[in-house]
C-alpha cells in the first residue's frame, strides 16, 4: 500500500484536532496539512456538546481567575492562556461570521443557539484551506526514524510526516492510550471526571429537581469542597457543586470506588451564631405560625419542610413550641448534614477524562514532547480537564493554536 506524506498530520477530527490543522494553514498556506479520523464523521462531540448548543467558552477574561476551573492543569495552563485566551477565541470566532453569546453564569453559546453553527464553521475553515479528512483512519501505531514520523492506521493505510500533532480526546480505558505510550509517552492513568453522586438513602430522593442555591459540599475527611447550587435527582445529587467537586476529587473518589460522605451546608453565607439568630427571630415574630409554613427566605418550602422533618419538627408544630434544643439540631442539619454516596452516575451534559498525556514532558510554551521533537499535543488528550462551562473547549481552542504555532513554525 502506497504512503502519503504531508508536512503536518492531525490525528483527531475533534475541536482541538481541526483548530490545530485550521491554525497551521493560517500560519503558513504552503503546507500540506492532513487530518486522519478513526471514524466516519468528525465533530462529533461538538455537535453533542452543551445539550446540542455547544458552549464554546465562559466569559472569564482574567487568566488567574479562569486557571481556577481547571483541576487539572491549573498551574501548567498559565502561559498557554496568556498566550491564547478566552478573548482570542471570541475573536477568532466573529472574525468568522459566528456571533457568541454570554449567559447570565458565563457560560458562551452562538447566538444561533446551535452547535451546527460551530461545526458550519470549522468545516468551512477546513474546506477554504482544502485540508483533508481520511476518514476511517484509526491510528494504532507511531514511529520516529530519521525525523519522519510514520504513522499506522488499522486497516494498514501508512501515512508519514515532519510534524505530528496528536488531537484524539481523552480516553476511558488505559490501553486506548497504548498507541502513543508506545512511542515513549507517559501516560497518566485515566479515570471520569464531572460526574453526579448516587445516593441510595437521600433524604431528599422524593424531592427530584429542587436545588439548593448555594450549597457548600465538603468531601467528609478531606478538605475538597465547592459551592454553588446542588440539584436533586432521582438517583441522589447534582449540579453545578457536585459536578465540580466530582473534578476536583475525581482521582480520590475513584481510588475510593466512588463510596464516601459528604457534607451539605445549605446556607454557607450565614455563620452559625448568626442563623441560631434568625431562627430565633423567625420564632419570636411567628410563634402562632408552623415552622413549616415560614421557611428561611434561602430555600424553598419543599426543602425547609425536609430539613424540619429531618430535624423532628413536625408538620404541625409551631415556632412556639420548638426548644432551643430543637433549633439546635435544625441549625445543625441545615449546615452540616451528612450524606453517604454509594456510586457515581455518567453526567449527560458534559463528561471528560482525568488524565491523558502526562504534562511533565511537555513543552507547554509549543504543546511539543520535551524529548520527542516535533511531536505535539492538542485538547483531551493531555492531563488537563476542566470544570462545565466551556472551560474544556477553551483548553482544545488553546492548546490547539499553540500546538499548531510549535508545528507550522518551525524550531524555538
Ligand atoms: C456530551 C458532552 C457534552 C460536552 N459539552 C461540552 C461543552 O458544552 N463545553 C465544553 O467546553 N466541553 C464540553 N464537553 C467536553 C468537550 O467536548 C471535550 O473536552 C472536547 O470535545 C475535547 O476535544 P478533543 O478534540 O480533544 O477531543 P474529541 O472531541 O474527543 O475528538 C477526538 C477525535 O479523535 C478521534 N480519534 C480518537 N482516537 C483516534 C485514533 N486512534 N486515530 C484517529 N482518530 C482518533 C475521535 O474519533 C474524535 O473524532 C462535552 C463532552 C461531552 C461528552
Amino acid at each position: 500500500m502506497d504512503t502519503t506524506h504531508y508536512d503536518v498530520i492531525v490525528i483527531g477530527g475533534g475541536a482541538a484536532g481541526f483548530f490545530a490543522a485550521i491554525q497551521c494553514k493560517n500560519l503558513d498556506k504552503n503546507l500540506a496539512v492532513g487530518i486522519l479520523e478513526k471514524s466516519n464523521h468528525v465533530l462529533a462531540k461538538v455537535k453533542v456538546s452543551g445539550g446540542g448548543r455547544c458552549n464554546v467558552t465562559h466569559h472569564m477574561p482574567e487568566v488567574k481567575q479562569l486557571l481556577t476551573h481547571y483541576p487539572r492543569g491549573q498551574k501548567e495552563l498559565h502561559s498557554p492562556f496568556t498566550n491564547f485566551n478566552i478573548l482570542h477565541t471570541i475573536e477568532w470566532f466573529e472574525s468568522k461570521g459566528v456571533k457568541l453569546k454570554i449567559e447570565p453564569d458565563g457560560r458562551m453559546f452562538p447566538v444561533t443557539n446551535s452547535s451546527q453553527t460551530i461545526i458550519d464553521c470549522l468545516l468551512n475553515e477546513i474546506s477554504k484551506y482544502k485540508i483533508p479528512v481520511m476518514f476511517n483512519c484509526d491510528v494504532i501505531e507511531i514511529t520516529k526514524a530519521e525525523n519522519i514520523f510514520r504513522i499506522v492506521c488499522r486497516d494498514e493505510r501508512t501515512f508519514t510526516c515532519s510534524k505530528l500533532i496528536v488531537a484524539t480526546g481523552g480516553f476511558n480505558k488505559a490501553s486506548s492510550y497504548d498507541f502513543i505510550a508506545k512511542t515513549g509517552v507517559r501516560i497518566v492513568d485515566p479515570v471520569p471526571s464531572l460526574f453526579s453522586f448516587k445516593i441510595q438513602n437521600s433524604p431528599f430522593k422524593d424531592l427530584p429537581g429542587s436545588v439548593i442555591q448555594n450549597a457548600l459540599v465538603t468531601i467528609v475527611h478531606t478538605k475538597q469542597s465547592m459551592q454553588g447550587p446542588l440539584l436533586i435527582t432521582h438517583e441522589g445529587m447534582s449540579g453545578p457543586a457536585i459536578l465540580k467537586l466530582s473534578a476536583l476529587a475525581a482521582r480520590e473518589l475513584y481510588e475510593c470506588q466512588y463510596v464516601f460522605s459528604i457534607r451539605i451546608n445549605a446556607l454557607p453565607m450565614l455563620k452559625q451564631d448568626a442563623l441560631r439568630q434568625q431562627l430565633y427571630d423567625i420564632k419570636t415574630t411567628n410563634a402562632q405560625k408552623k415552622v413549616c409554613n415560614t421557611p428561611i427566605d434561602e430555600l424553598t418550602s419543599r426543602l425547609w419542610n425536609r430539613y424540619c422533618v429531618l430535624s423532628n419538627i413536625s408538620p404541625e408544630d409551631v415556632w412556639q413550641s420548638v426548644s432551643k434544643k430543637d433549633i439546635n439540631v435544625l441549625c445543625e442539619k441545615l449546615q452540616n448534614l451528612v450524606v453517604d454516596v454509594n456510586g457515581k452516575s455518567l453526567n449527560k451534559e458534559e463528561f471528560v477524562t482525568c488524565g491523558g498525556v502526562d504534562l511533565k514532558q511537555i513543552n507547554l510554551q509549543r504543546m511539543e514532547h520535551k524529548q520527542i521533537p516535533n511531536l505535539f499535543f492538542a485538547g483531551e488528550i493531555m492531563n488537563v480537564d476542566g470544570v462545565t462551562g466551556g472551560f474544556n473547549f477553551q483548553h482544545a481552542w488553546t492548546s490547539g493554536y499553540i500546538a499548531a504555532c510549535g508545528a507550522a513554525g518551525g524550531g524555538e
